[in-house]
């Protein structure tokens, strides 16, 4: 073997023997590198024959090329090497089955609020809307509510502290006067949504939700809220045998008014604890819409004539699924709410 054959043999031999690129680098510049053994048999040529010359040249050359060859295949080996290394760490398992998102539900009051506007839509009442925060003739005046009324003391209502005449409502009553303002009898709606009250227990919340309906036609008497409302509560809590009464009352809002109880749902009017063993539950408020209210208005209260009533979502909710304090629907505790998915 030529001593150039040995050569190439030597370094084909450390190359393999060298497991880091970085290492591998460093040997290729004792072979190939400006002080390395094949260029110093280049260098050496000079001083040879002319004759011999160009034998040893690309004699030497062709050792030069199986080195650089032997140095890239070995190159070649380790990026495999580093390649295989790195799938094996950053492997994915592809058969593991996916997590899945959670799915979200509504709200269990908003699922009153949608299931109270579909009974009502079924029998023809519309749906309305107002501002949360309201003025005070809209929230107070417009419903003939005087100005020592107690609903009006700083207690209850919460007034916006840089906007003197503006509060948040204290009931849903505001959006029927603005309904009234902008539309003629026949009138015949719902009015969902927030209200607001200085009031927090295991029963009250300072924001909870009502619902109050009105009807004002030339010929809508007492016994036509009877009828519809106690239709509507058969059909919310899908009792057909359920039964309501009416219990003189007063709000400054209608004339004559009334508070309408329901039997028991839990014990058909038999008593429970829910109940307090009366067998009777309160539900809402209700009455013939004051004529003061319609003059606010600008409706003729000697033509047209309506009832009113108003009742909470929120009890209907805790009624409806047995749940037993208020807050739990305004906590926000995934535990609770999701059990109405
Ligand atoms: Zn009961």
């Amino acid at each position: 073997m030529s001593d150039l054959d040995q050569l190439v043999a030597q370094a084909t031999a450390e190359f393999a023997g060298i497991g880091e690129a970085a290492l591998l680098e460093q040997a290729k510049a004792r072979y190939l590198g400006k002080n390395g053994a094949v260029t110093e048999l280049l260098k050496g040529l000079g001083k040879l024959a002319a004759d011999e010359r160009k034998n040893a040249g690309a004699a030497i050359n062709s050792a030069k090329e199986r080195i650089e060859a032997a140095l890239n295949a070995r190159r070649e080996a380790l990026r495999q090497v580093a390649l295989d290394l790195q799938l094996k760490a950053e492997a994915l398992d592809i058969t593991l089955p996916g997590r899945g998102l959670p799915t979200g539900g509504l709200h269990p009051v908003t699922r009153t609020l949608e299931r109270i506007e579909a009974l009502f839509r079924s029998i023809g009442f519309d749906v309305a809307d107002g501002p949360e925060i309201e003025d005070d003739f809209h929230n107070f005046t417009a419903l003939n509510t005087p100005e020592n009324h107690p609903a009006r003391s700083m207690h209850d209502t919460f007034y916006l502290e840089n906007s003197p005449g503006l509060l948040l409502r204290t009931h849903t009553s505001p959006i029927q006067v603005r309904y009234m303002e902008t539309h003629k009898p026949p009138i015949r709606i719902i009015a969902p949504g927030r209200v607001y009250r200085v009031d927090s227990d295991a029963t009250h919340s300072p924001m909870f939700h009502q619902v109050e309906g009105l009807w004002i036609d030339e010929n809508v008497s007492f016994a036509d809220l009877k009828g519809v409302f106690t239709d509507f509560l058969r059909n919310f809590f899908e009792k057909p045998d359920l039964r309501t009464r009416f219990r003189p009352s007063f709000f400054p809002f209608t004339e004559p008014s009334a508070e309408i109880d329901m039997s028991c749902v839990f014990c058909e009017g038999n008593g429970c604890r829910v109940c307090s063993h009366t067998g009777w539950l309160e539900i809402a408020g209700s009455g013939m819409v004051h004529p003061n209210v319609l003059k606010h208005v600008g409706i003729d209260s000697e033509k047209y004539i309506g009832f009113a009533f108003g009742m909470g979502p929120d009890r209907l909710t805790m009624l409806r699924y047995g749940v037993n304090d208020l807050r739990l629907f305004f906590d926000g505790d995934l535990r609770f709410l999701s059990q109405f998915k």
